[in-house]
């Protein structure tokens, strides 16, 4: 007797190759067959016309304070992922020393925008070093899988303490960086991350390590080829390339470990992103891994009428009304009068970059319900303005208004100069890319990609009507098998025999993603936009049903992955 058996469904593997109906047979909470399983299970869970596949394998998140508060993981759990990787682009918890908390919370709501309140109120530091911090994880149960990488902000606070922010650091600081990253490493962190981007800002200015010399970033990443494991995740402006590419090389040929650094079509460079792409295959055929993260839909914002930014933010009518409840705003930016006042004004915001953000009509739209992440260009605010002989400023607002002043606005920032999904696709379906980027727990003002393994079944699979779509086998891998591959995840993002039991059972046709929502369930009260799915059917970790129909269980199997340890069992 099985302790679980899947019957009859569409398995999808996580390896890319064919559907195939079949049963799968969970005991001791690992893959115990795969295909015909002529004995009963003492629970079976019936997937006809249901598709299998192992639980997705998300290696982008920011759920690094969230993880000590909050067993349920939300919104990720929620949307079939079975395991997280956190503590990416350089910021996180630990290593931490008494005193610095409220450094690495400012570092941490700078940078990906997670209320400090809610960290501060959230969090109860019972750690020093990543390793006390993997024990500490370790001891609290949870819904799904979580793994950690060693943050360079943290390591550099640690070890520099008030010159955290400091260029020059000596060869014995660059020794027990080194250190603290390998003791890390050791203990089960899964890579090393770094912020080389001029967007990540606190309010100490651009995060600690961001113009980190050669010397030191290599110090730091020969650890991973030391340890012989692990990925080096940097957020670059670059691309990979400029002032950075010399070291990055020299990272490849001497680790052999992978490198990887979210890639984007920009609307400066349209098409640089290929030169990218072939550099990534080159280094690939010397045995090198450069590995482009890319998202499966356009890295944007959501503006709205609770969201930390919209395009009528720093109008003064706006202002004086910004503190009042939802509602009443809604009430009096409707009254005739005040509407006209608002439209009359300018913004007040000296910053060029956020006014230009702000005003960027050609690359605002209306996100809707069902929400369309692929709208064409004459819905853009420019396009609805001119067609309709009105100010963008009129249509933005008419806009939020909408839904009781609950509509939020799609405003992508990269891969969607052409106002459709190609560019990206050539990313997401190149052989040496990686998909990420959900940001999970993070951007709680402003983005909810928490969701995309759903609208990568939901649209990329099954709706897309404006291009060619991707298979489900194709797609099913990208966030099982070649995540977790990448990671070193062995024991998991396939299915098979002997693999940890971490799946999920979809209704692909009932399948339905919702549109963000602004909650505000965070410690503190604190907010943050949430996206639900339906469709999920059951989703299993380390062979309990977690979620069936996207209700909890109760059941929390979750535990933290270590790197190096039980992998490939
Ligand atoms: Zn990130």
């Amino acid at each position: 007797m099985h302790d679980l058996v899947i019957r009859n469904g569409t398995i999808v593997d996580g390896t890319g190759r064919a559907r195939f109906t079949g049963d799968v047979a969970i005991d001791d909470g690992r893959l115990s067959a795969v295909g015909d399983v002529p004995g009963r299970g003492r629970r079976e869970i019936d997937a006809k016309d249901r598709v299998v596949a192992p639980g997705w394998v998300d290696i982008h998140t920011h759920y690094d304070g969230q993880v000590t508060w909050d067993p349920m993981m939300t919104p990720s759990s929620w949307h079939g992922v079975t395991t997280v990787v956190m503590g990416n682009c350089g910021v996180g918890f630990a290593p931490v020393r008494p005193g610095q908390e409220d450094f690495l919370i400012e570092l941490m709501e700078g940078v990906e925008d997670i209320p400090g309140t809610a960290l501060h109120e959230g969090i109860d530091w019972q750690w020093e070093p990543l390793p006390q911090y993997l024990d500490a994880l370790e001891k609290m149960p949870r819904v799904l899988d979580v793994a950690a990488q060693v943050p360079h902000c943290s390591i550099r606070a640690y070890v520099l303490g008030d010159r955290a922010h400091d260029l020059e650091v000596n060869d014995r600081e660059i020794v027990e960086m080194a250190q603290l990253t390998q003791d890390a490493l050791r203990a089960g962190a899964f890579g090393f991350t770094t912020s080389r981007t001029v967007l990540h800002r606190s309010k100490h200015g651009l995060v600690p390590g961001t113009y980190s010399k050669p010397e030191e970033l290599l110090a730091l990443g020969r650890t991973l080829g030391k340890v012989g494991r692990g990925v080096f995740e940097m957020v670059a402006d670059s691309l990979g390339g400029g002032g950075d590419a010399e070291w990055i090389g020299q990272f490849c040929r001497e680790t052999r470990r992978p490198i990887t650094f979210a890639l984007a079509q920009t609307p400066n460079d349209p098409t640089g992103y290929r030169t990218t792409l072939e550099r990534a295959s080159e280094m690939e055929n010397a045995g090198e891994h450069l590995v482009p993260q890319v998202p499966c839909r356009p890295t944007g914002m959501l503006y709205g009428l609770q969201s930390s930014f919209h395009p009528l933010i720093a109008h003064p009518t706006y202002q004086r009304l910004a503190h009042l409840p939802l509602a009443e705003r809604v009430a009096r930016l409707r009254d005739p009068e005040t509407r006209a006042g608002l439209l009359s004004e300018k913004a007040q915001i000296q910053d060029p970059v956020a006014l230009g953000l702000l005003s960027n009509w050609s690359q605002i739209f209306p996100l809707g319900d069902p929400p369309d992440y692929e709208p064409p260009r004459e819905a853009s605010a420019a396009a609805t303005a001119e067609r309709e002989g009105r100010a963008p400023e009129a249509v933005v607002l008419d806009w939020m208004l909408e839904r009781d002043g609950t509509q939020l606005l799609f405003a992508p920032l990269l891969n969607y100069v052409d106002c459709d999904f190609e560019a990206l696709r050539e990313m997401m379906l190149h052989p040496r890319s990686l998909l990420g980027l959900s940001d999970g727990g993070a951007h709680c003002g402003l983005i909810c990609d928490a969701g995309m393994p759903t609208f990568l079944l939901t649209y990329w699979v099954r709706d897309r009507t404006r291009g060619p779509r991707i298979p489900l086998e194709q797609a099913v891998r990208l966030q099982t098998g070649n995540t977790a591959r990448v990671y070193g995840l062995e024991d998991r993002g396939v299915l098979a025999v002997g693999k940890r039991a971490d799946l999920n059972v979809i209704d692909l046709d009932a399948m339905h993603l919702h549109a963000p929502e602004m909650v505000f369930d965070l410690p503190a009260s604190g907010r943050r936009l949430v996206q639900r799915a339906d469709g999920y059917v059951a989703t299993v970790v380390g062979g309990e049903v977690t979620f069936e129909h996207g209700e909890p269980t109760g059941r929390l199997p979750g535990k933290l992955v270590r790197a190096g340890a039980g992998a490939a069992r």
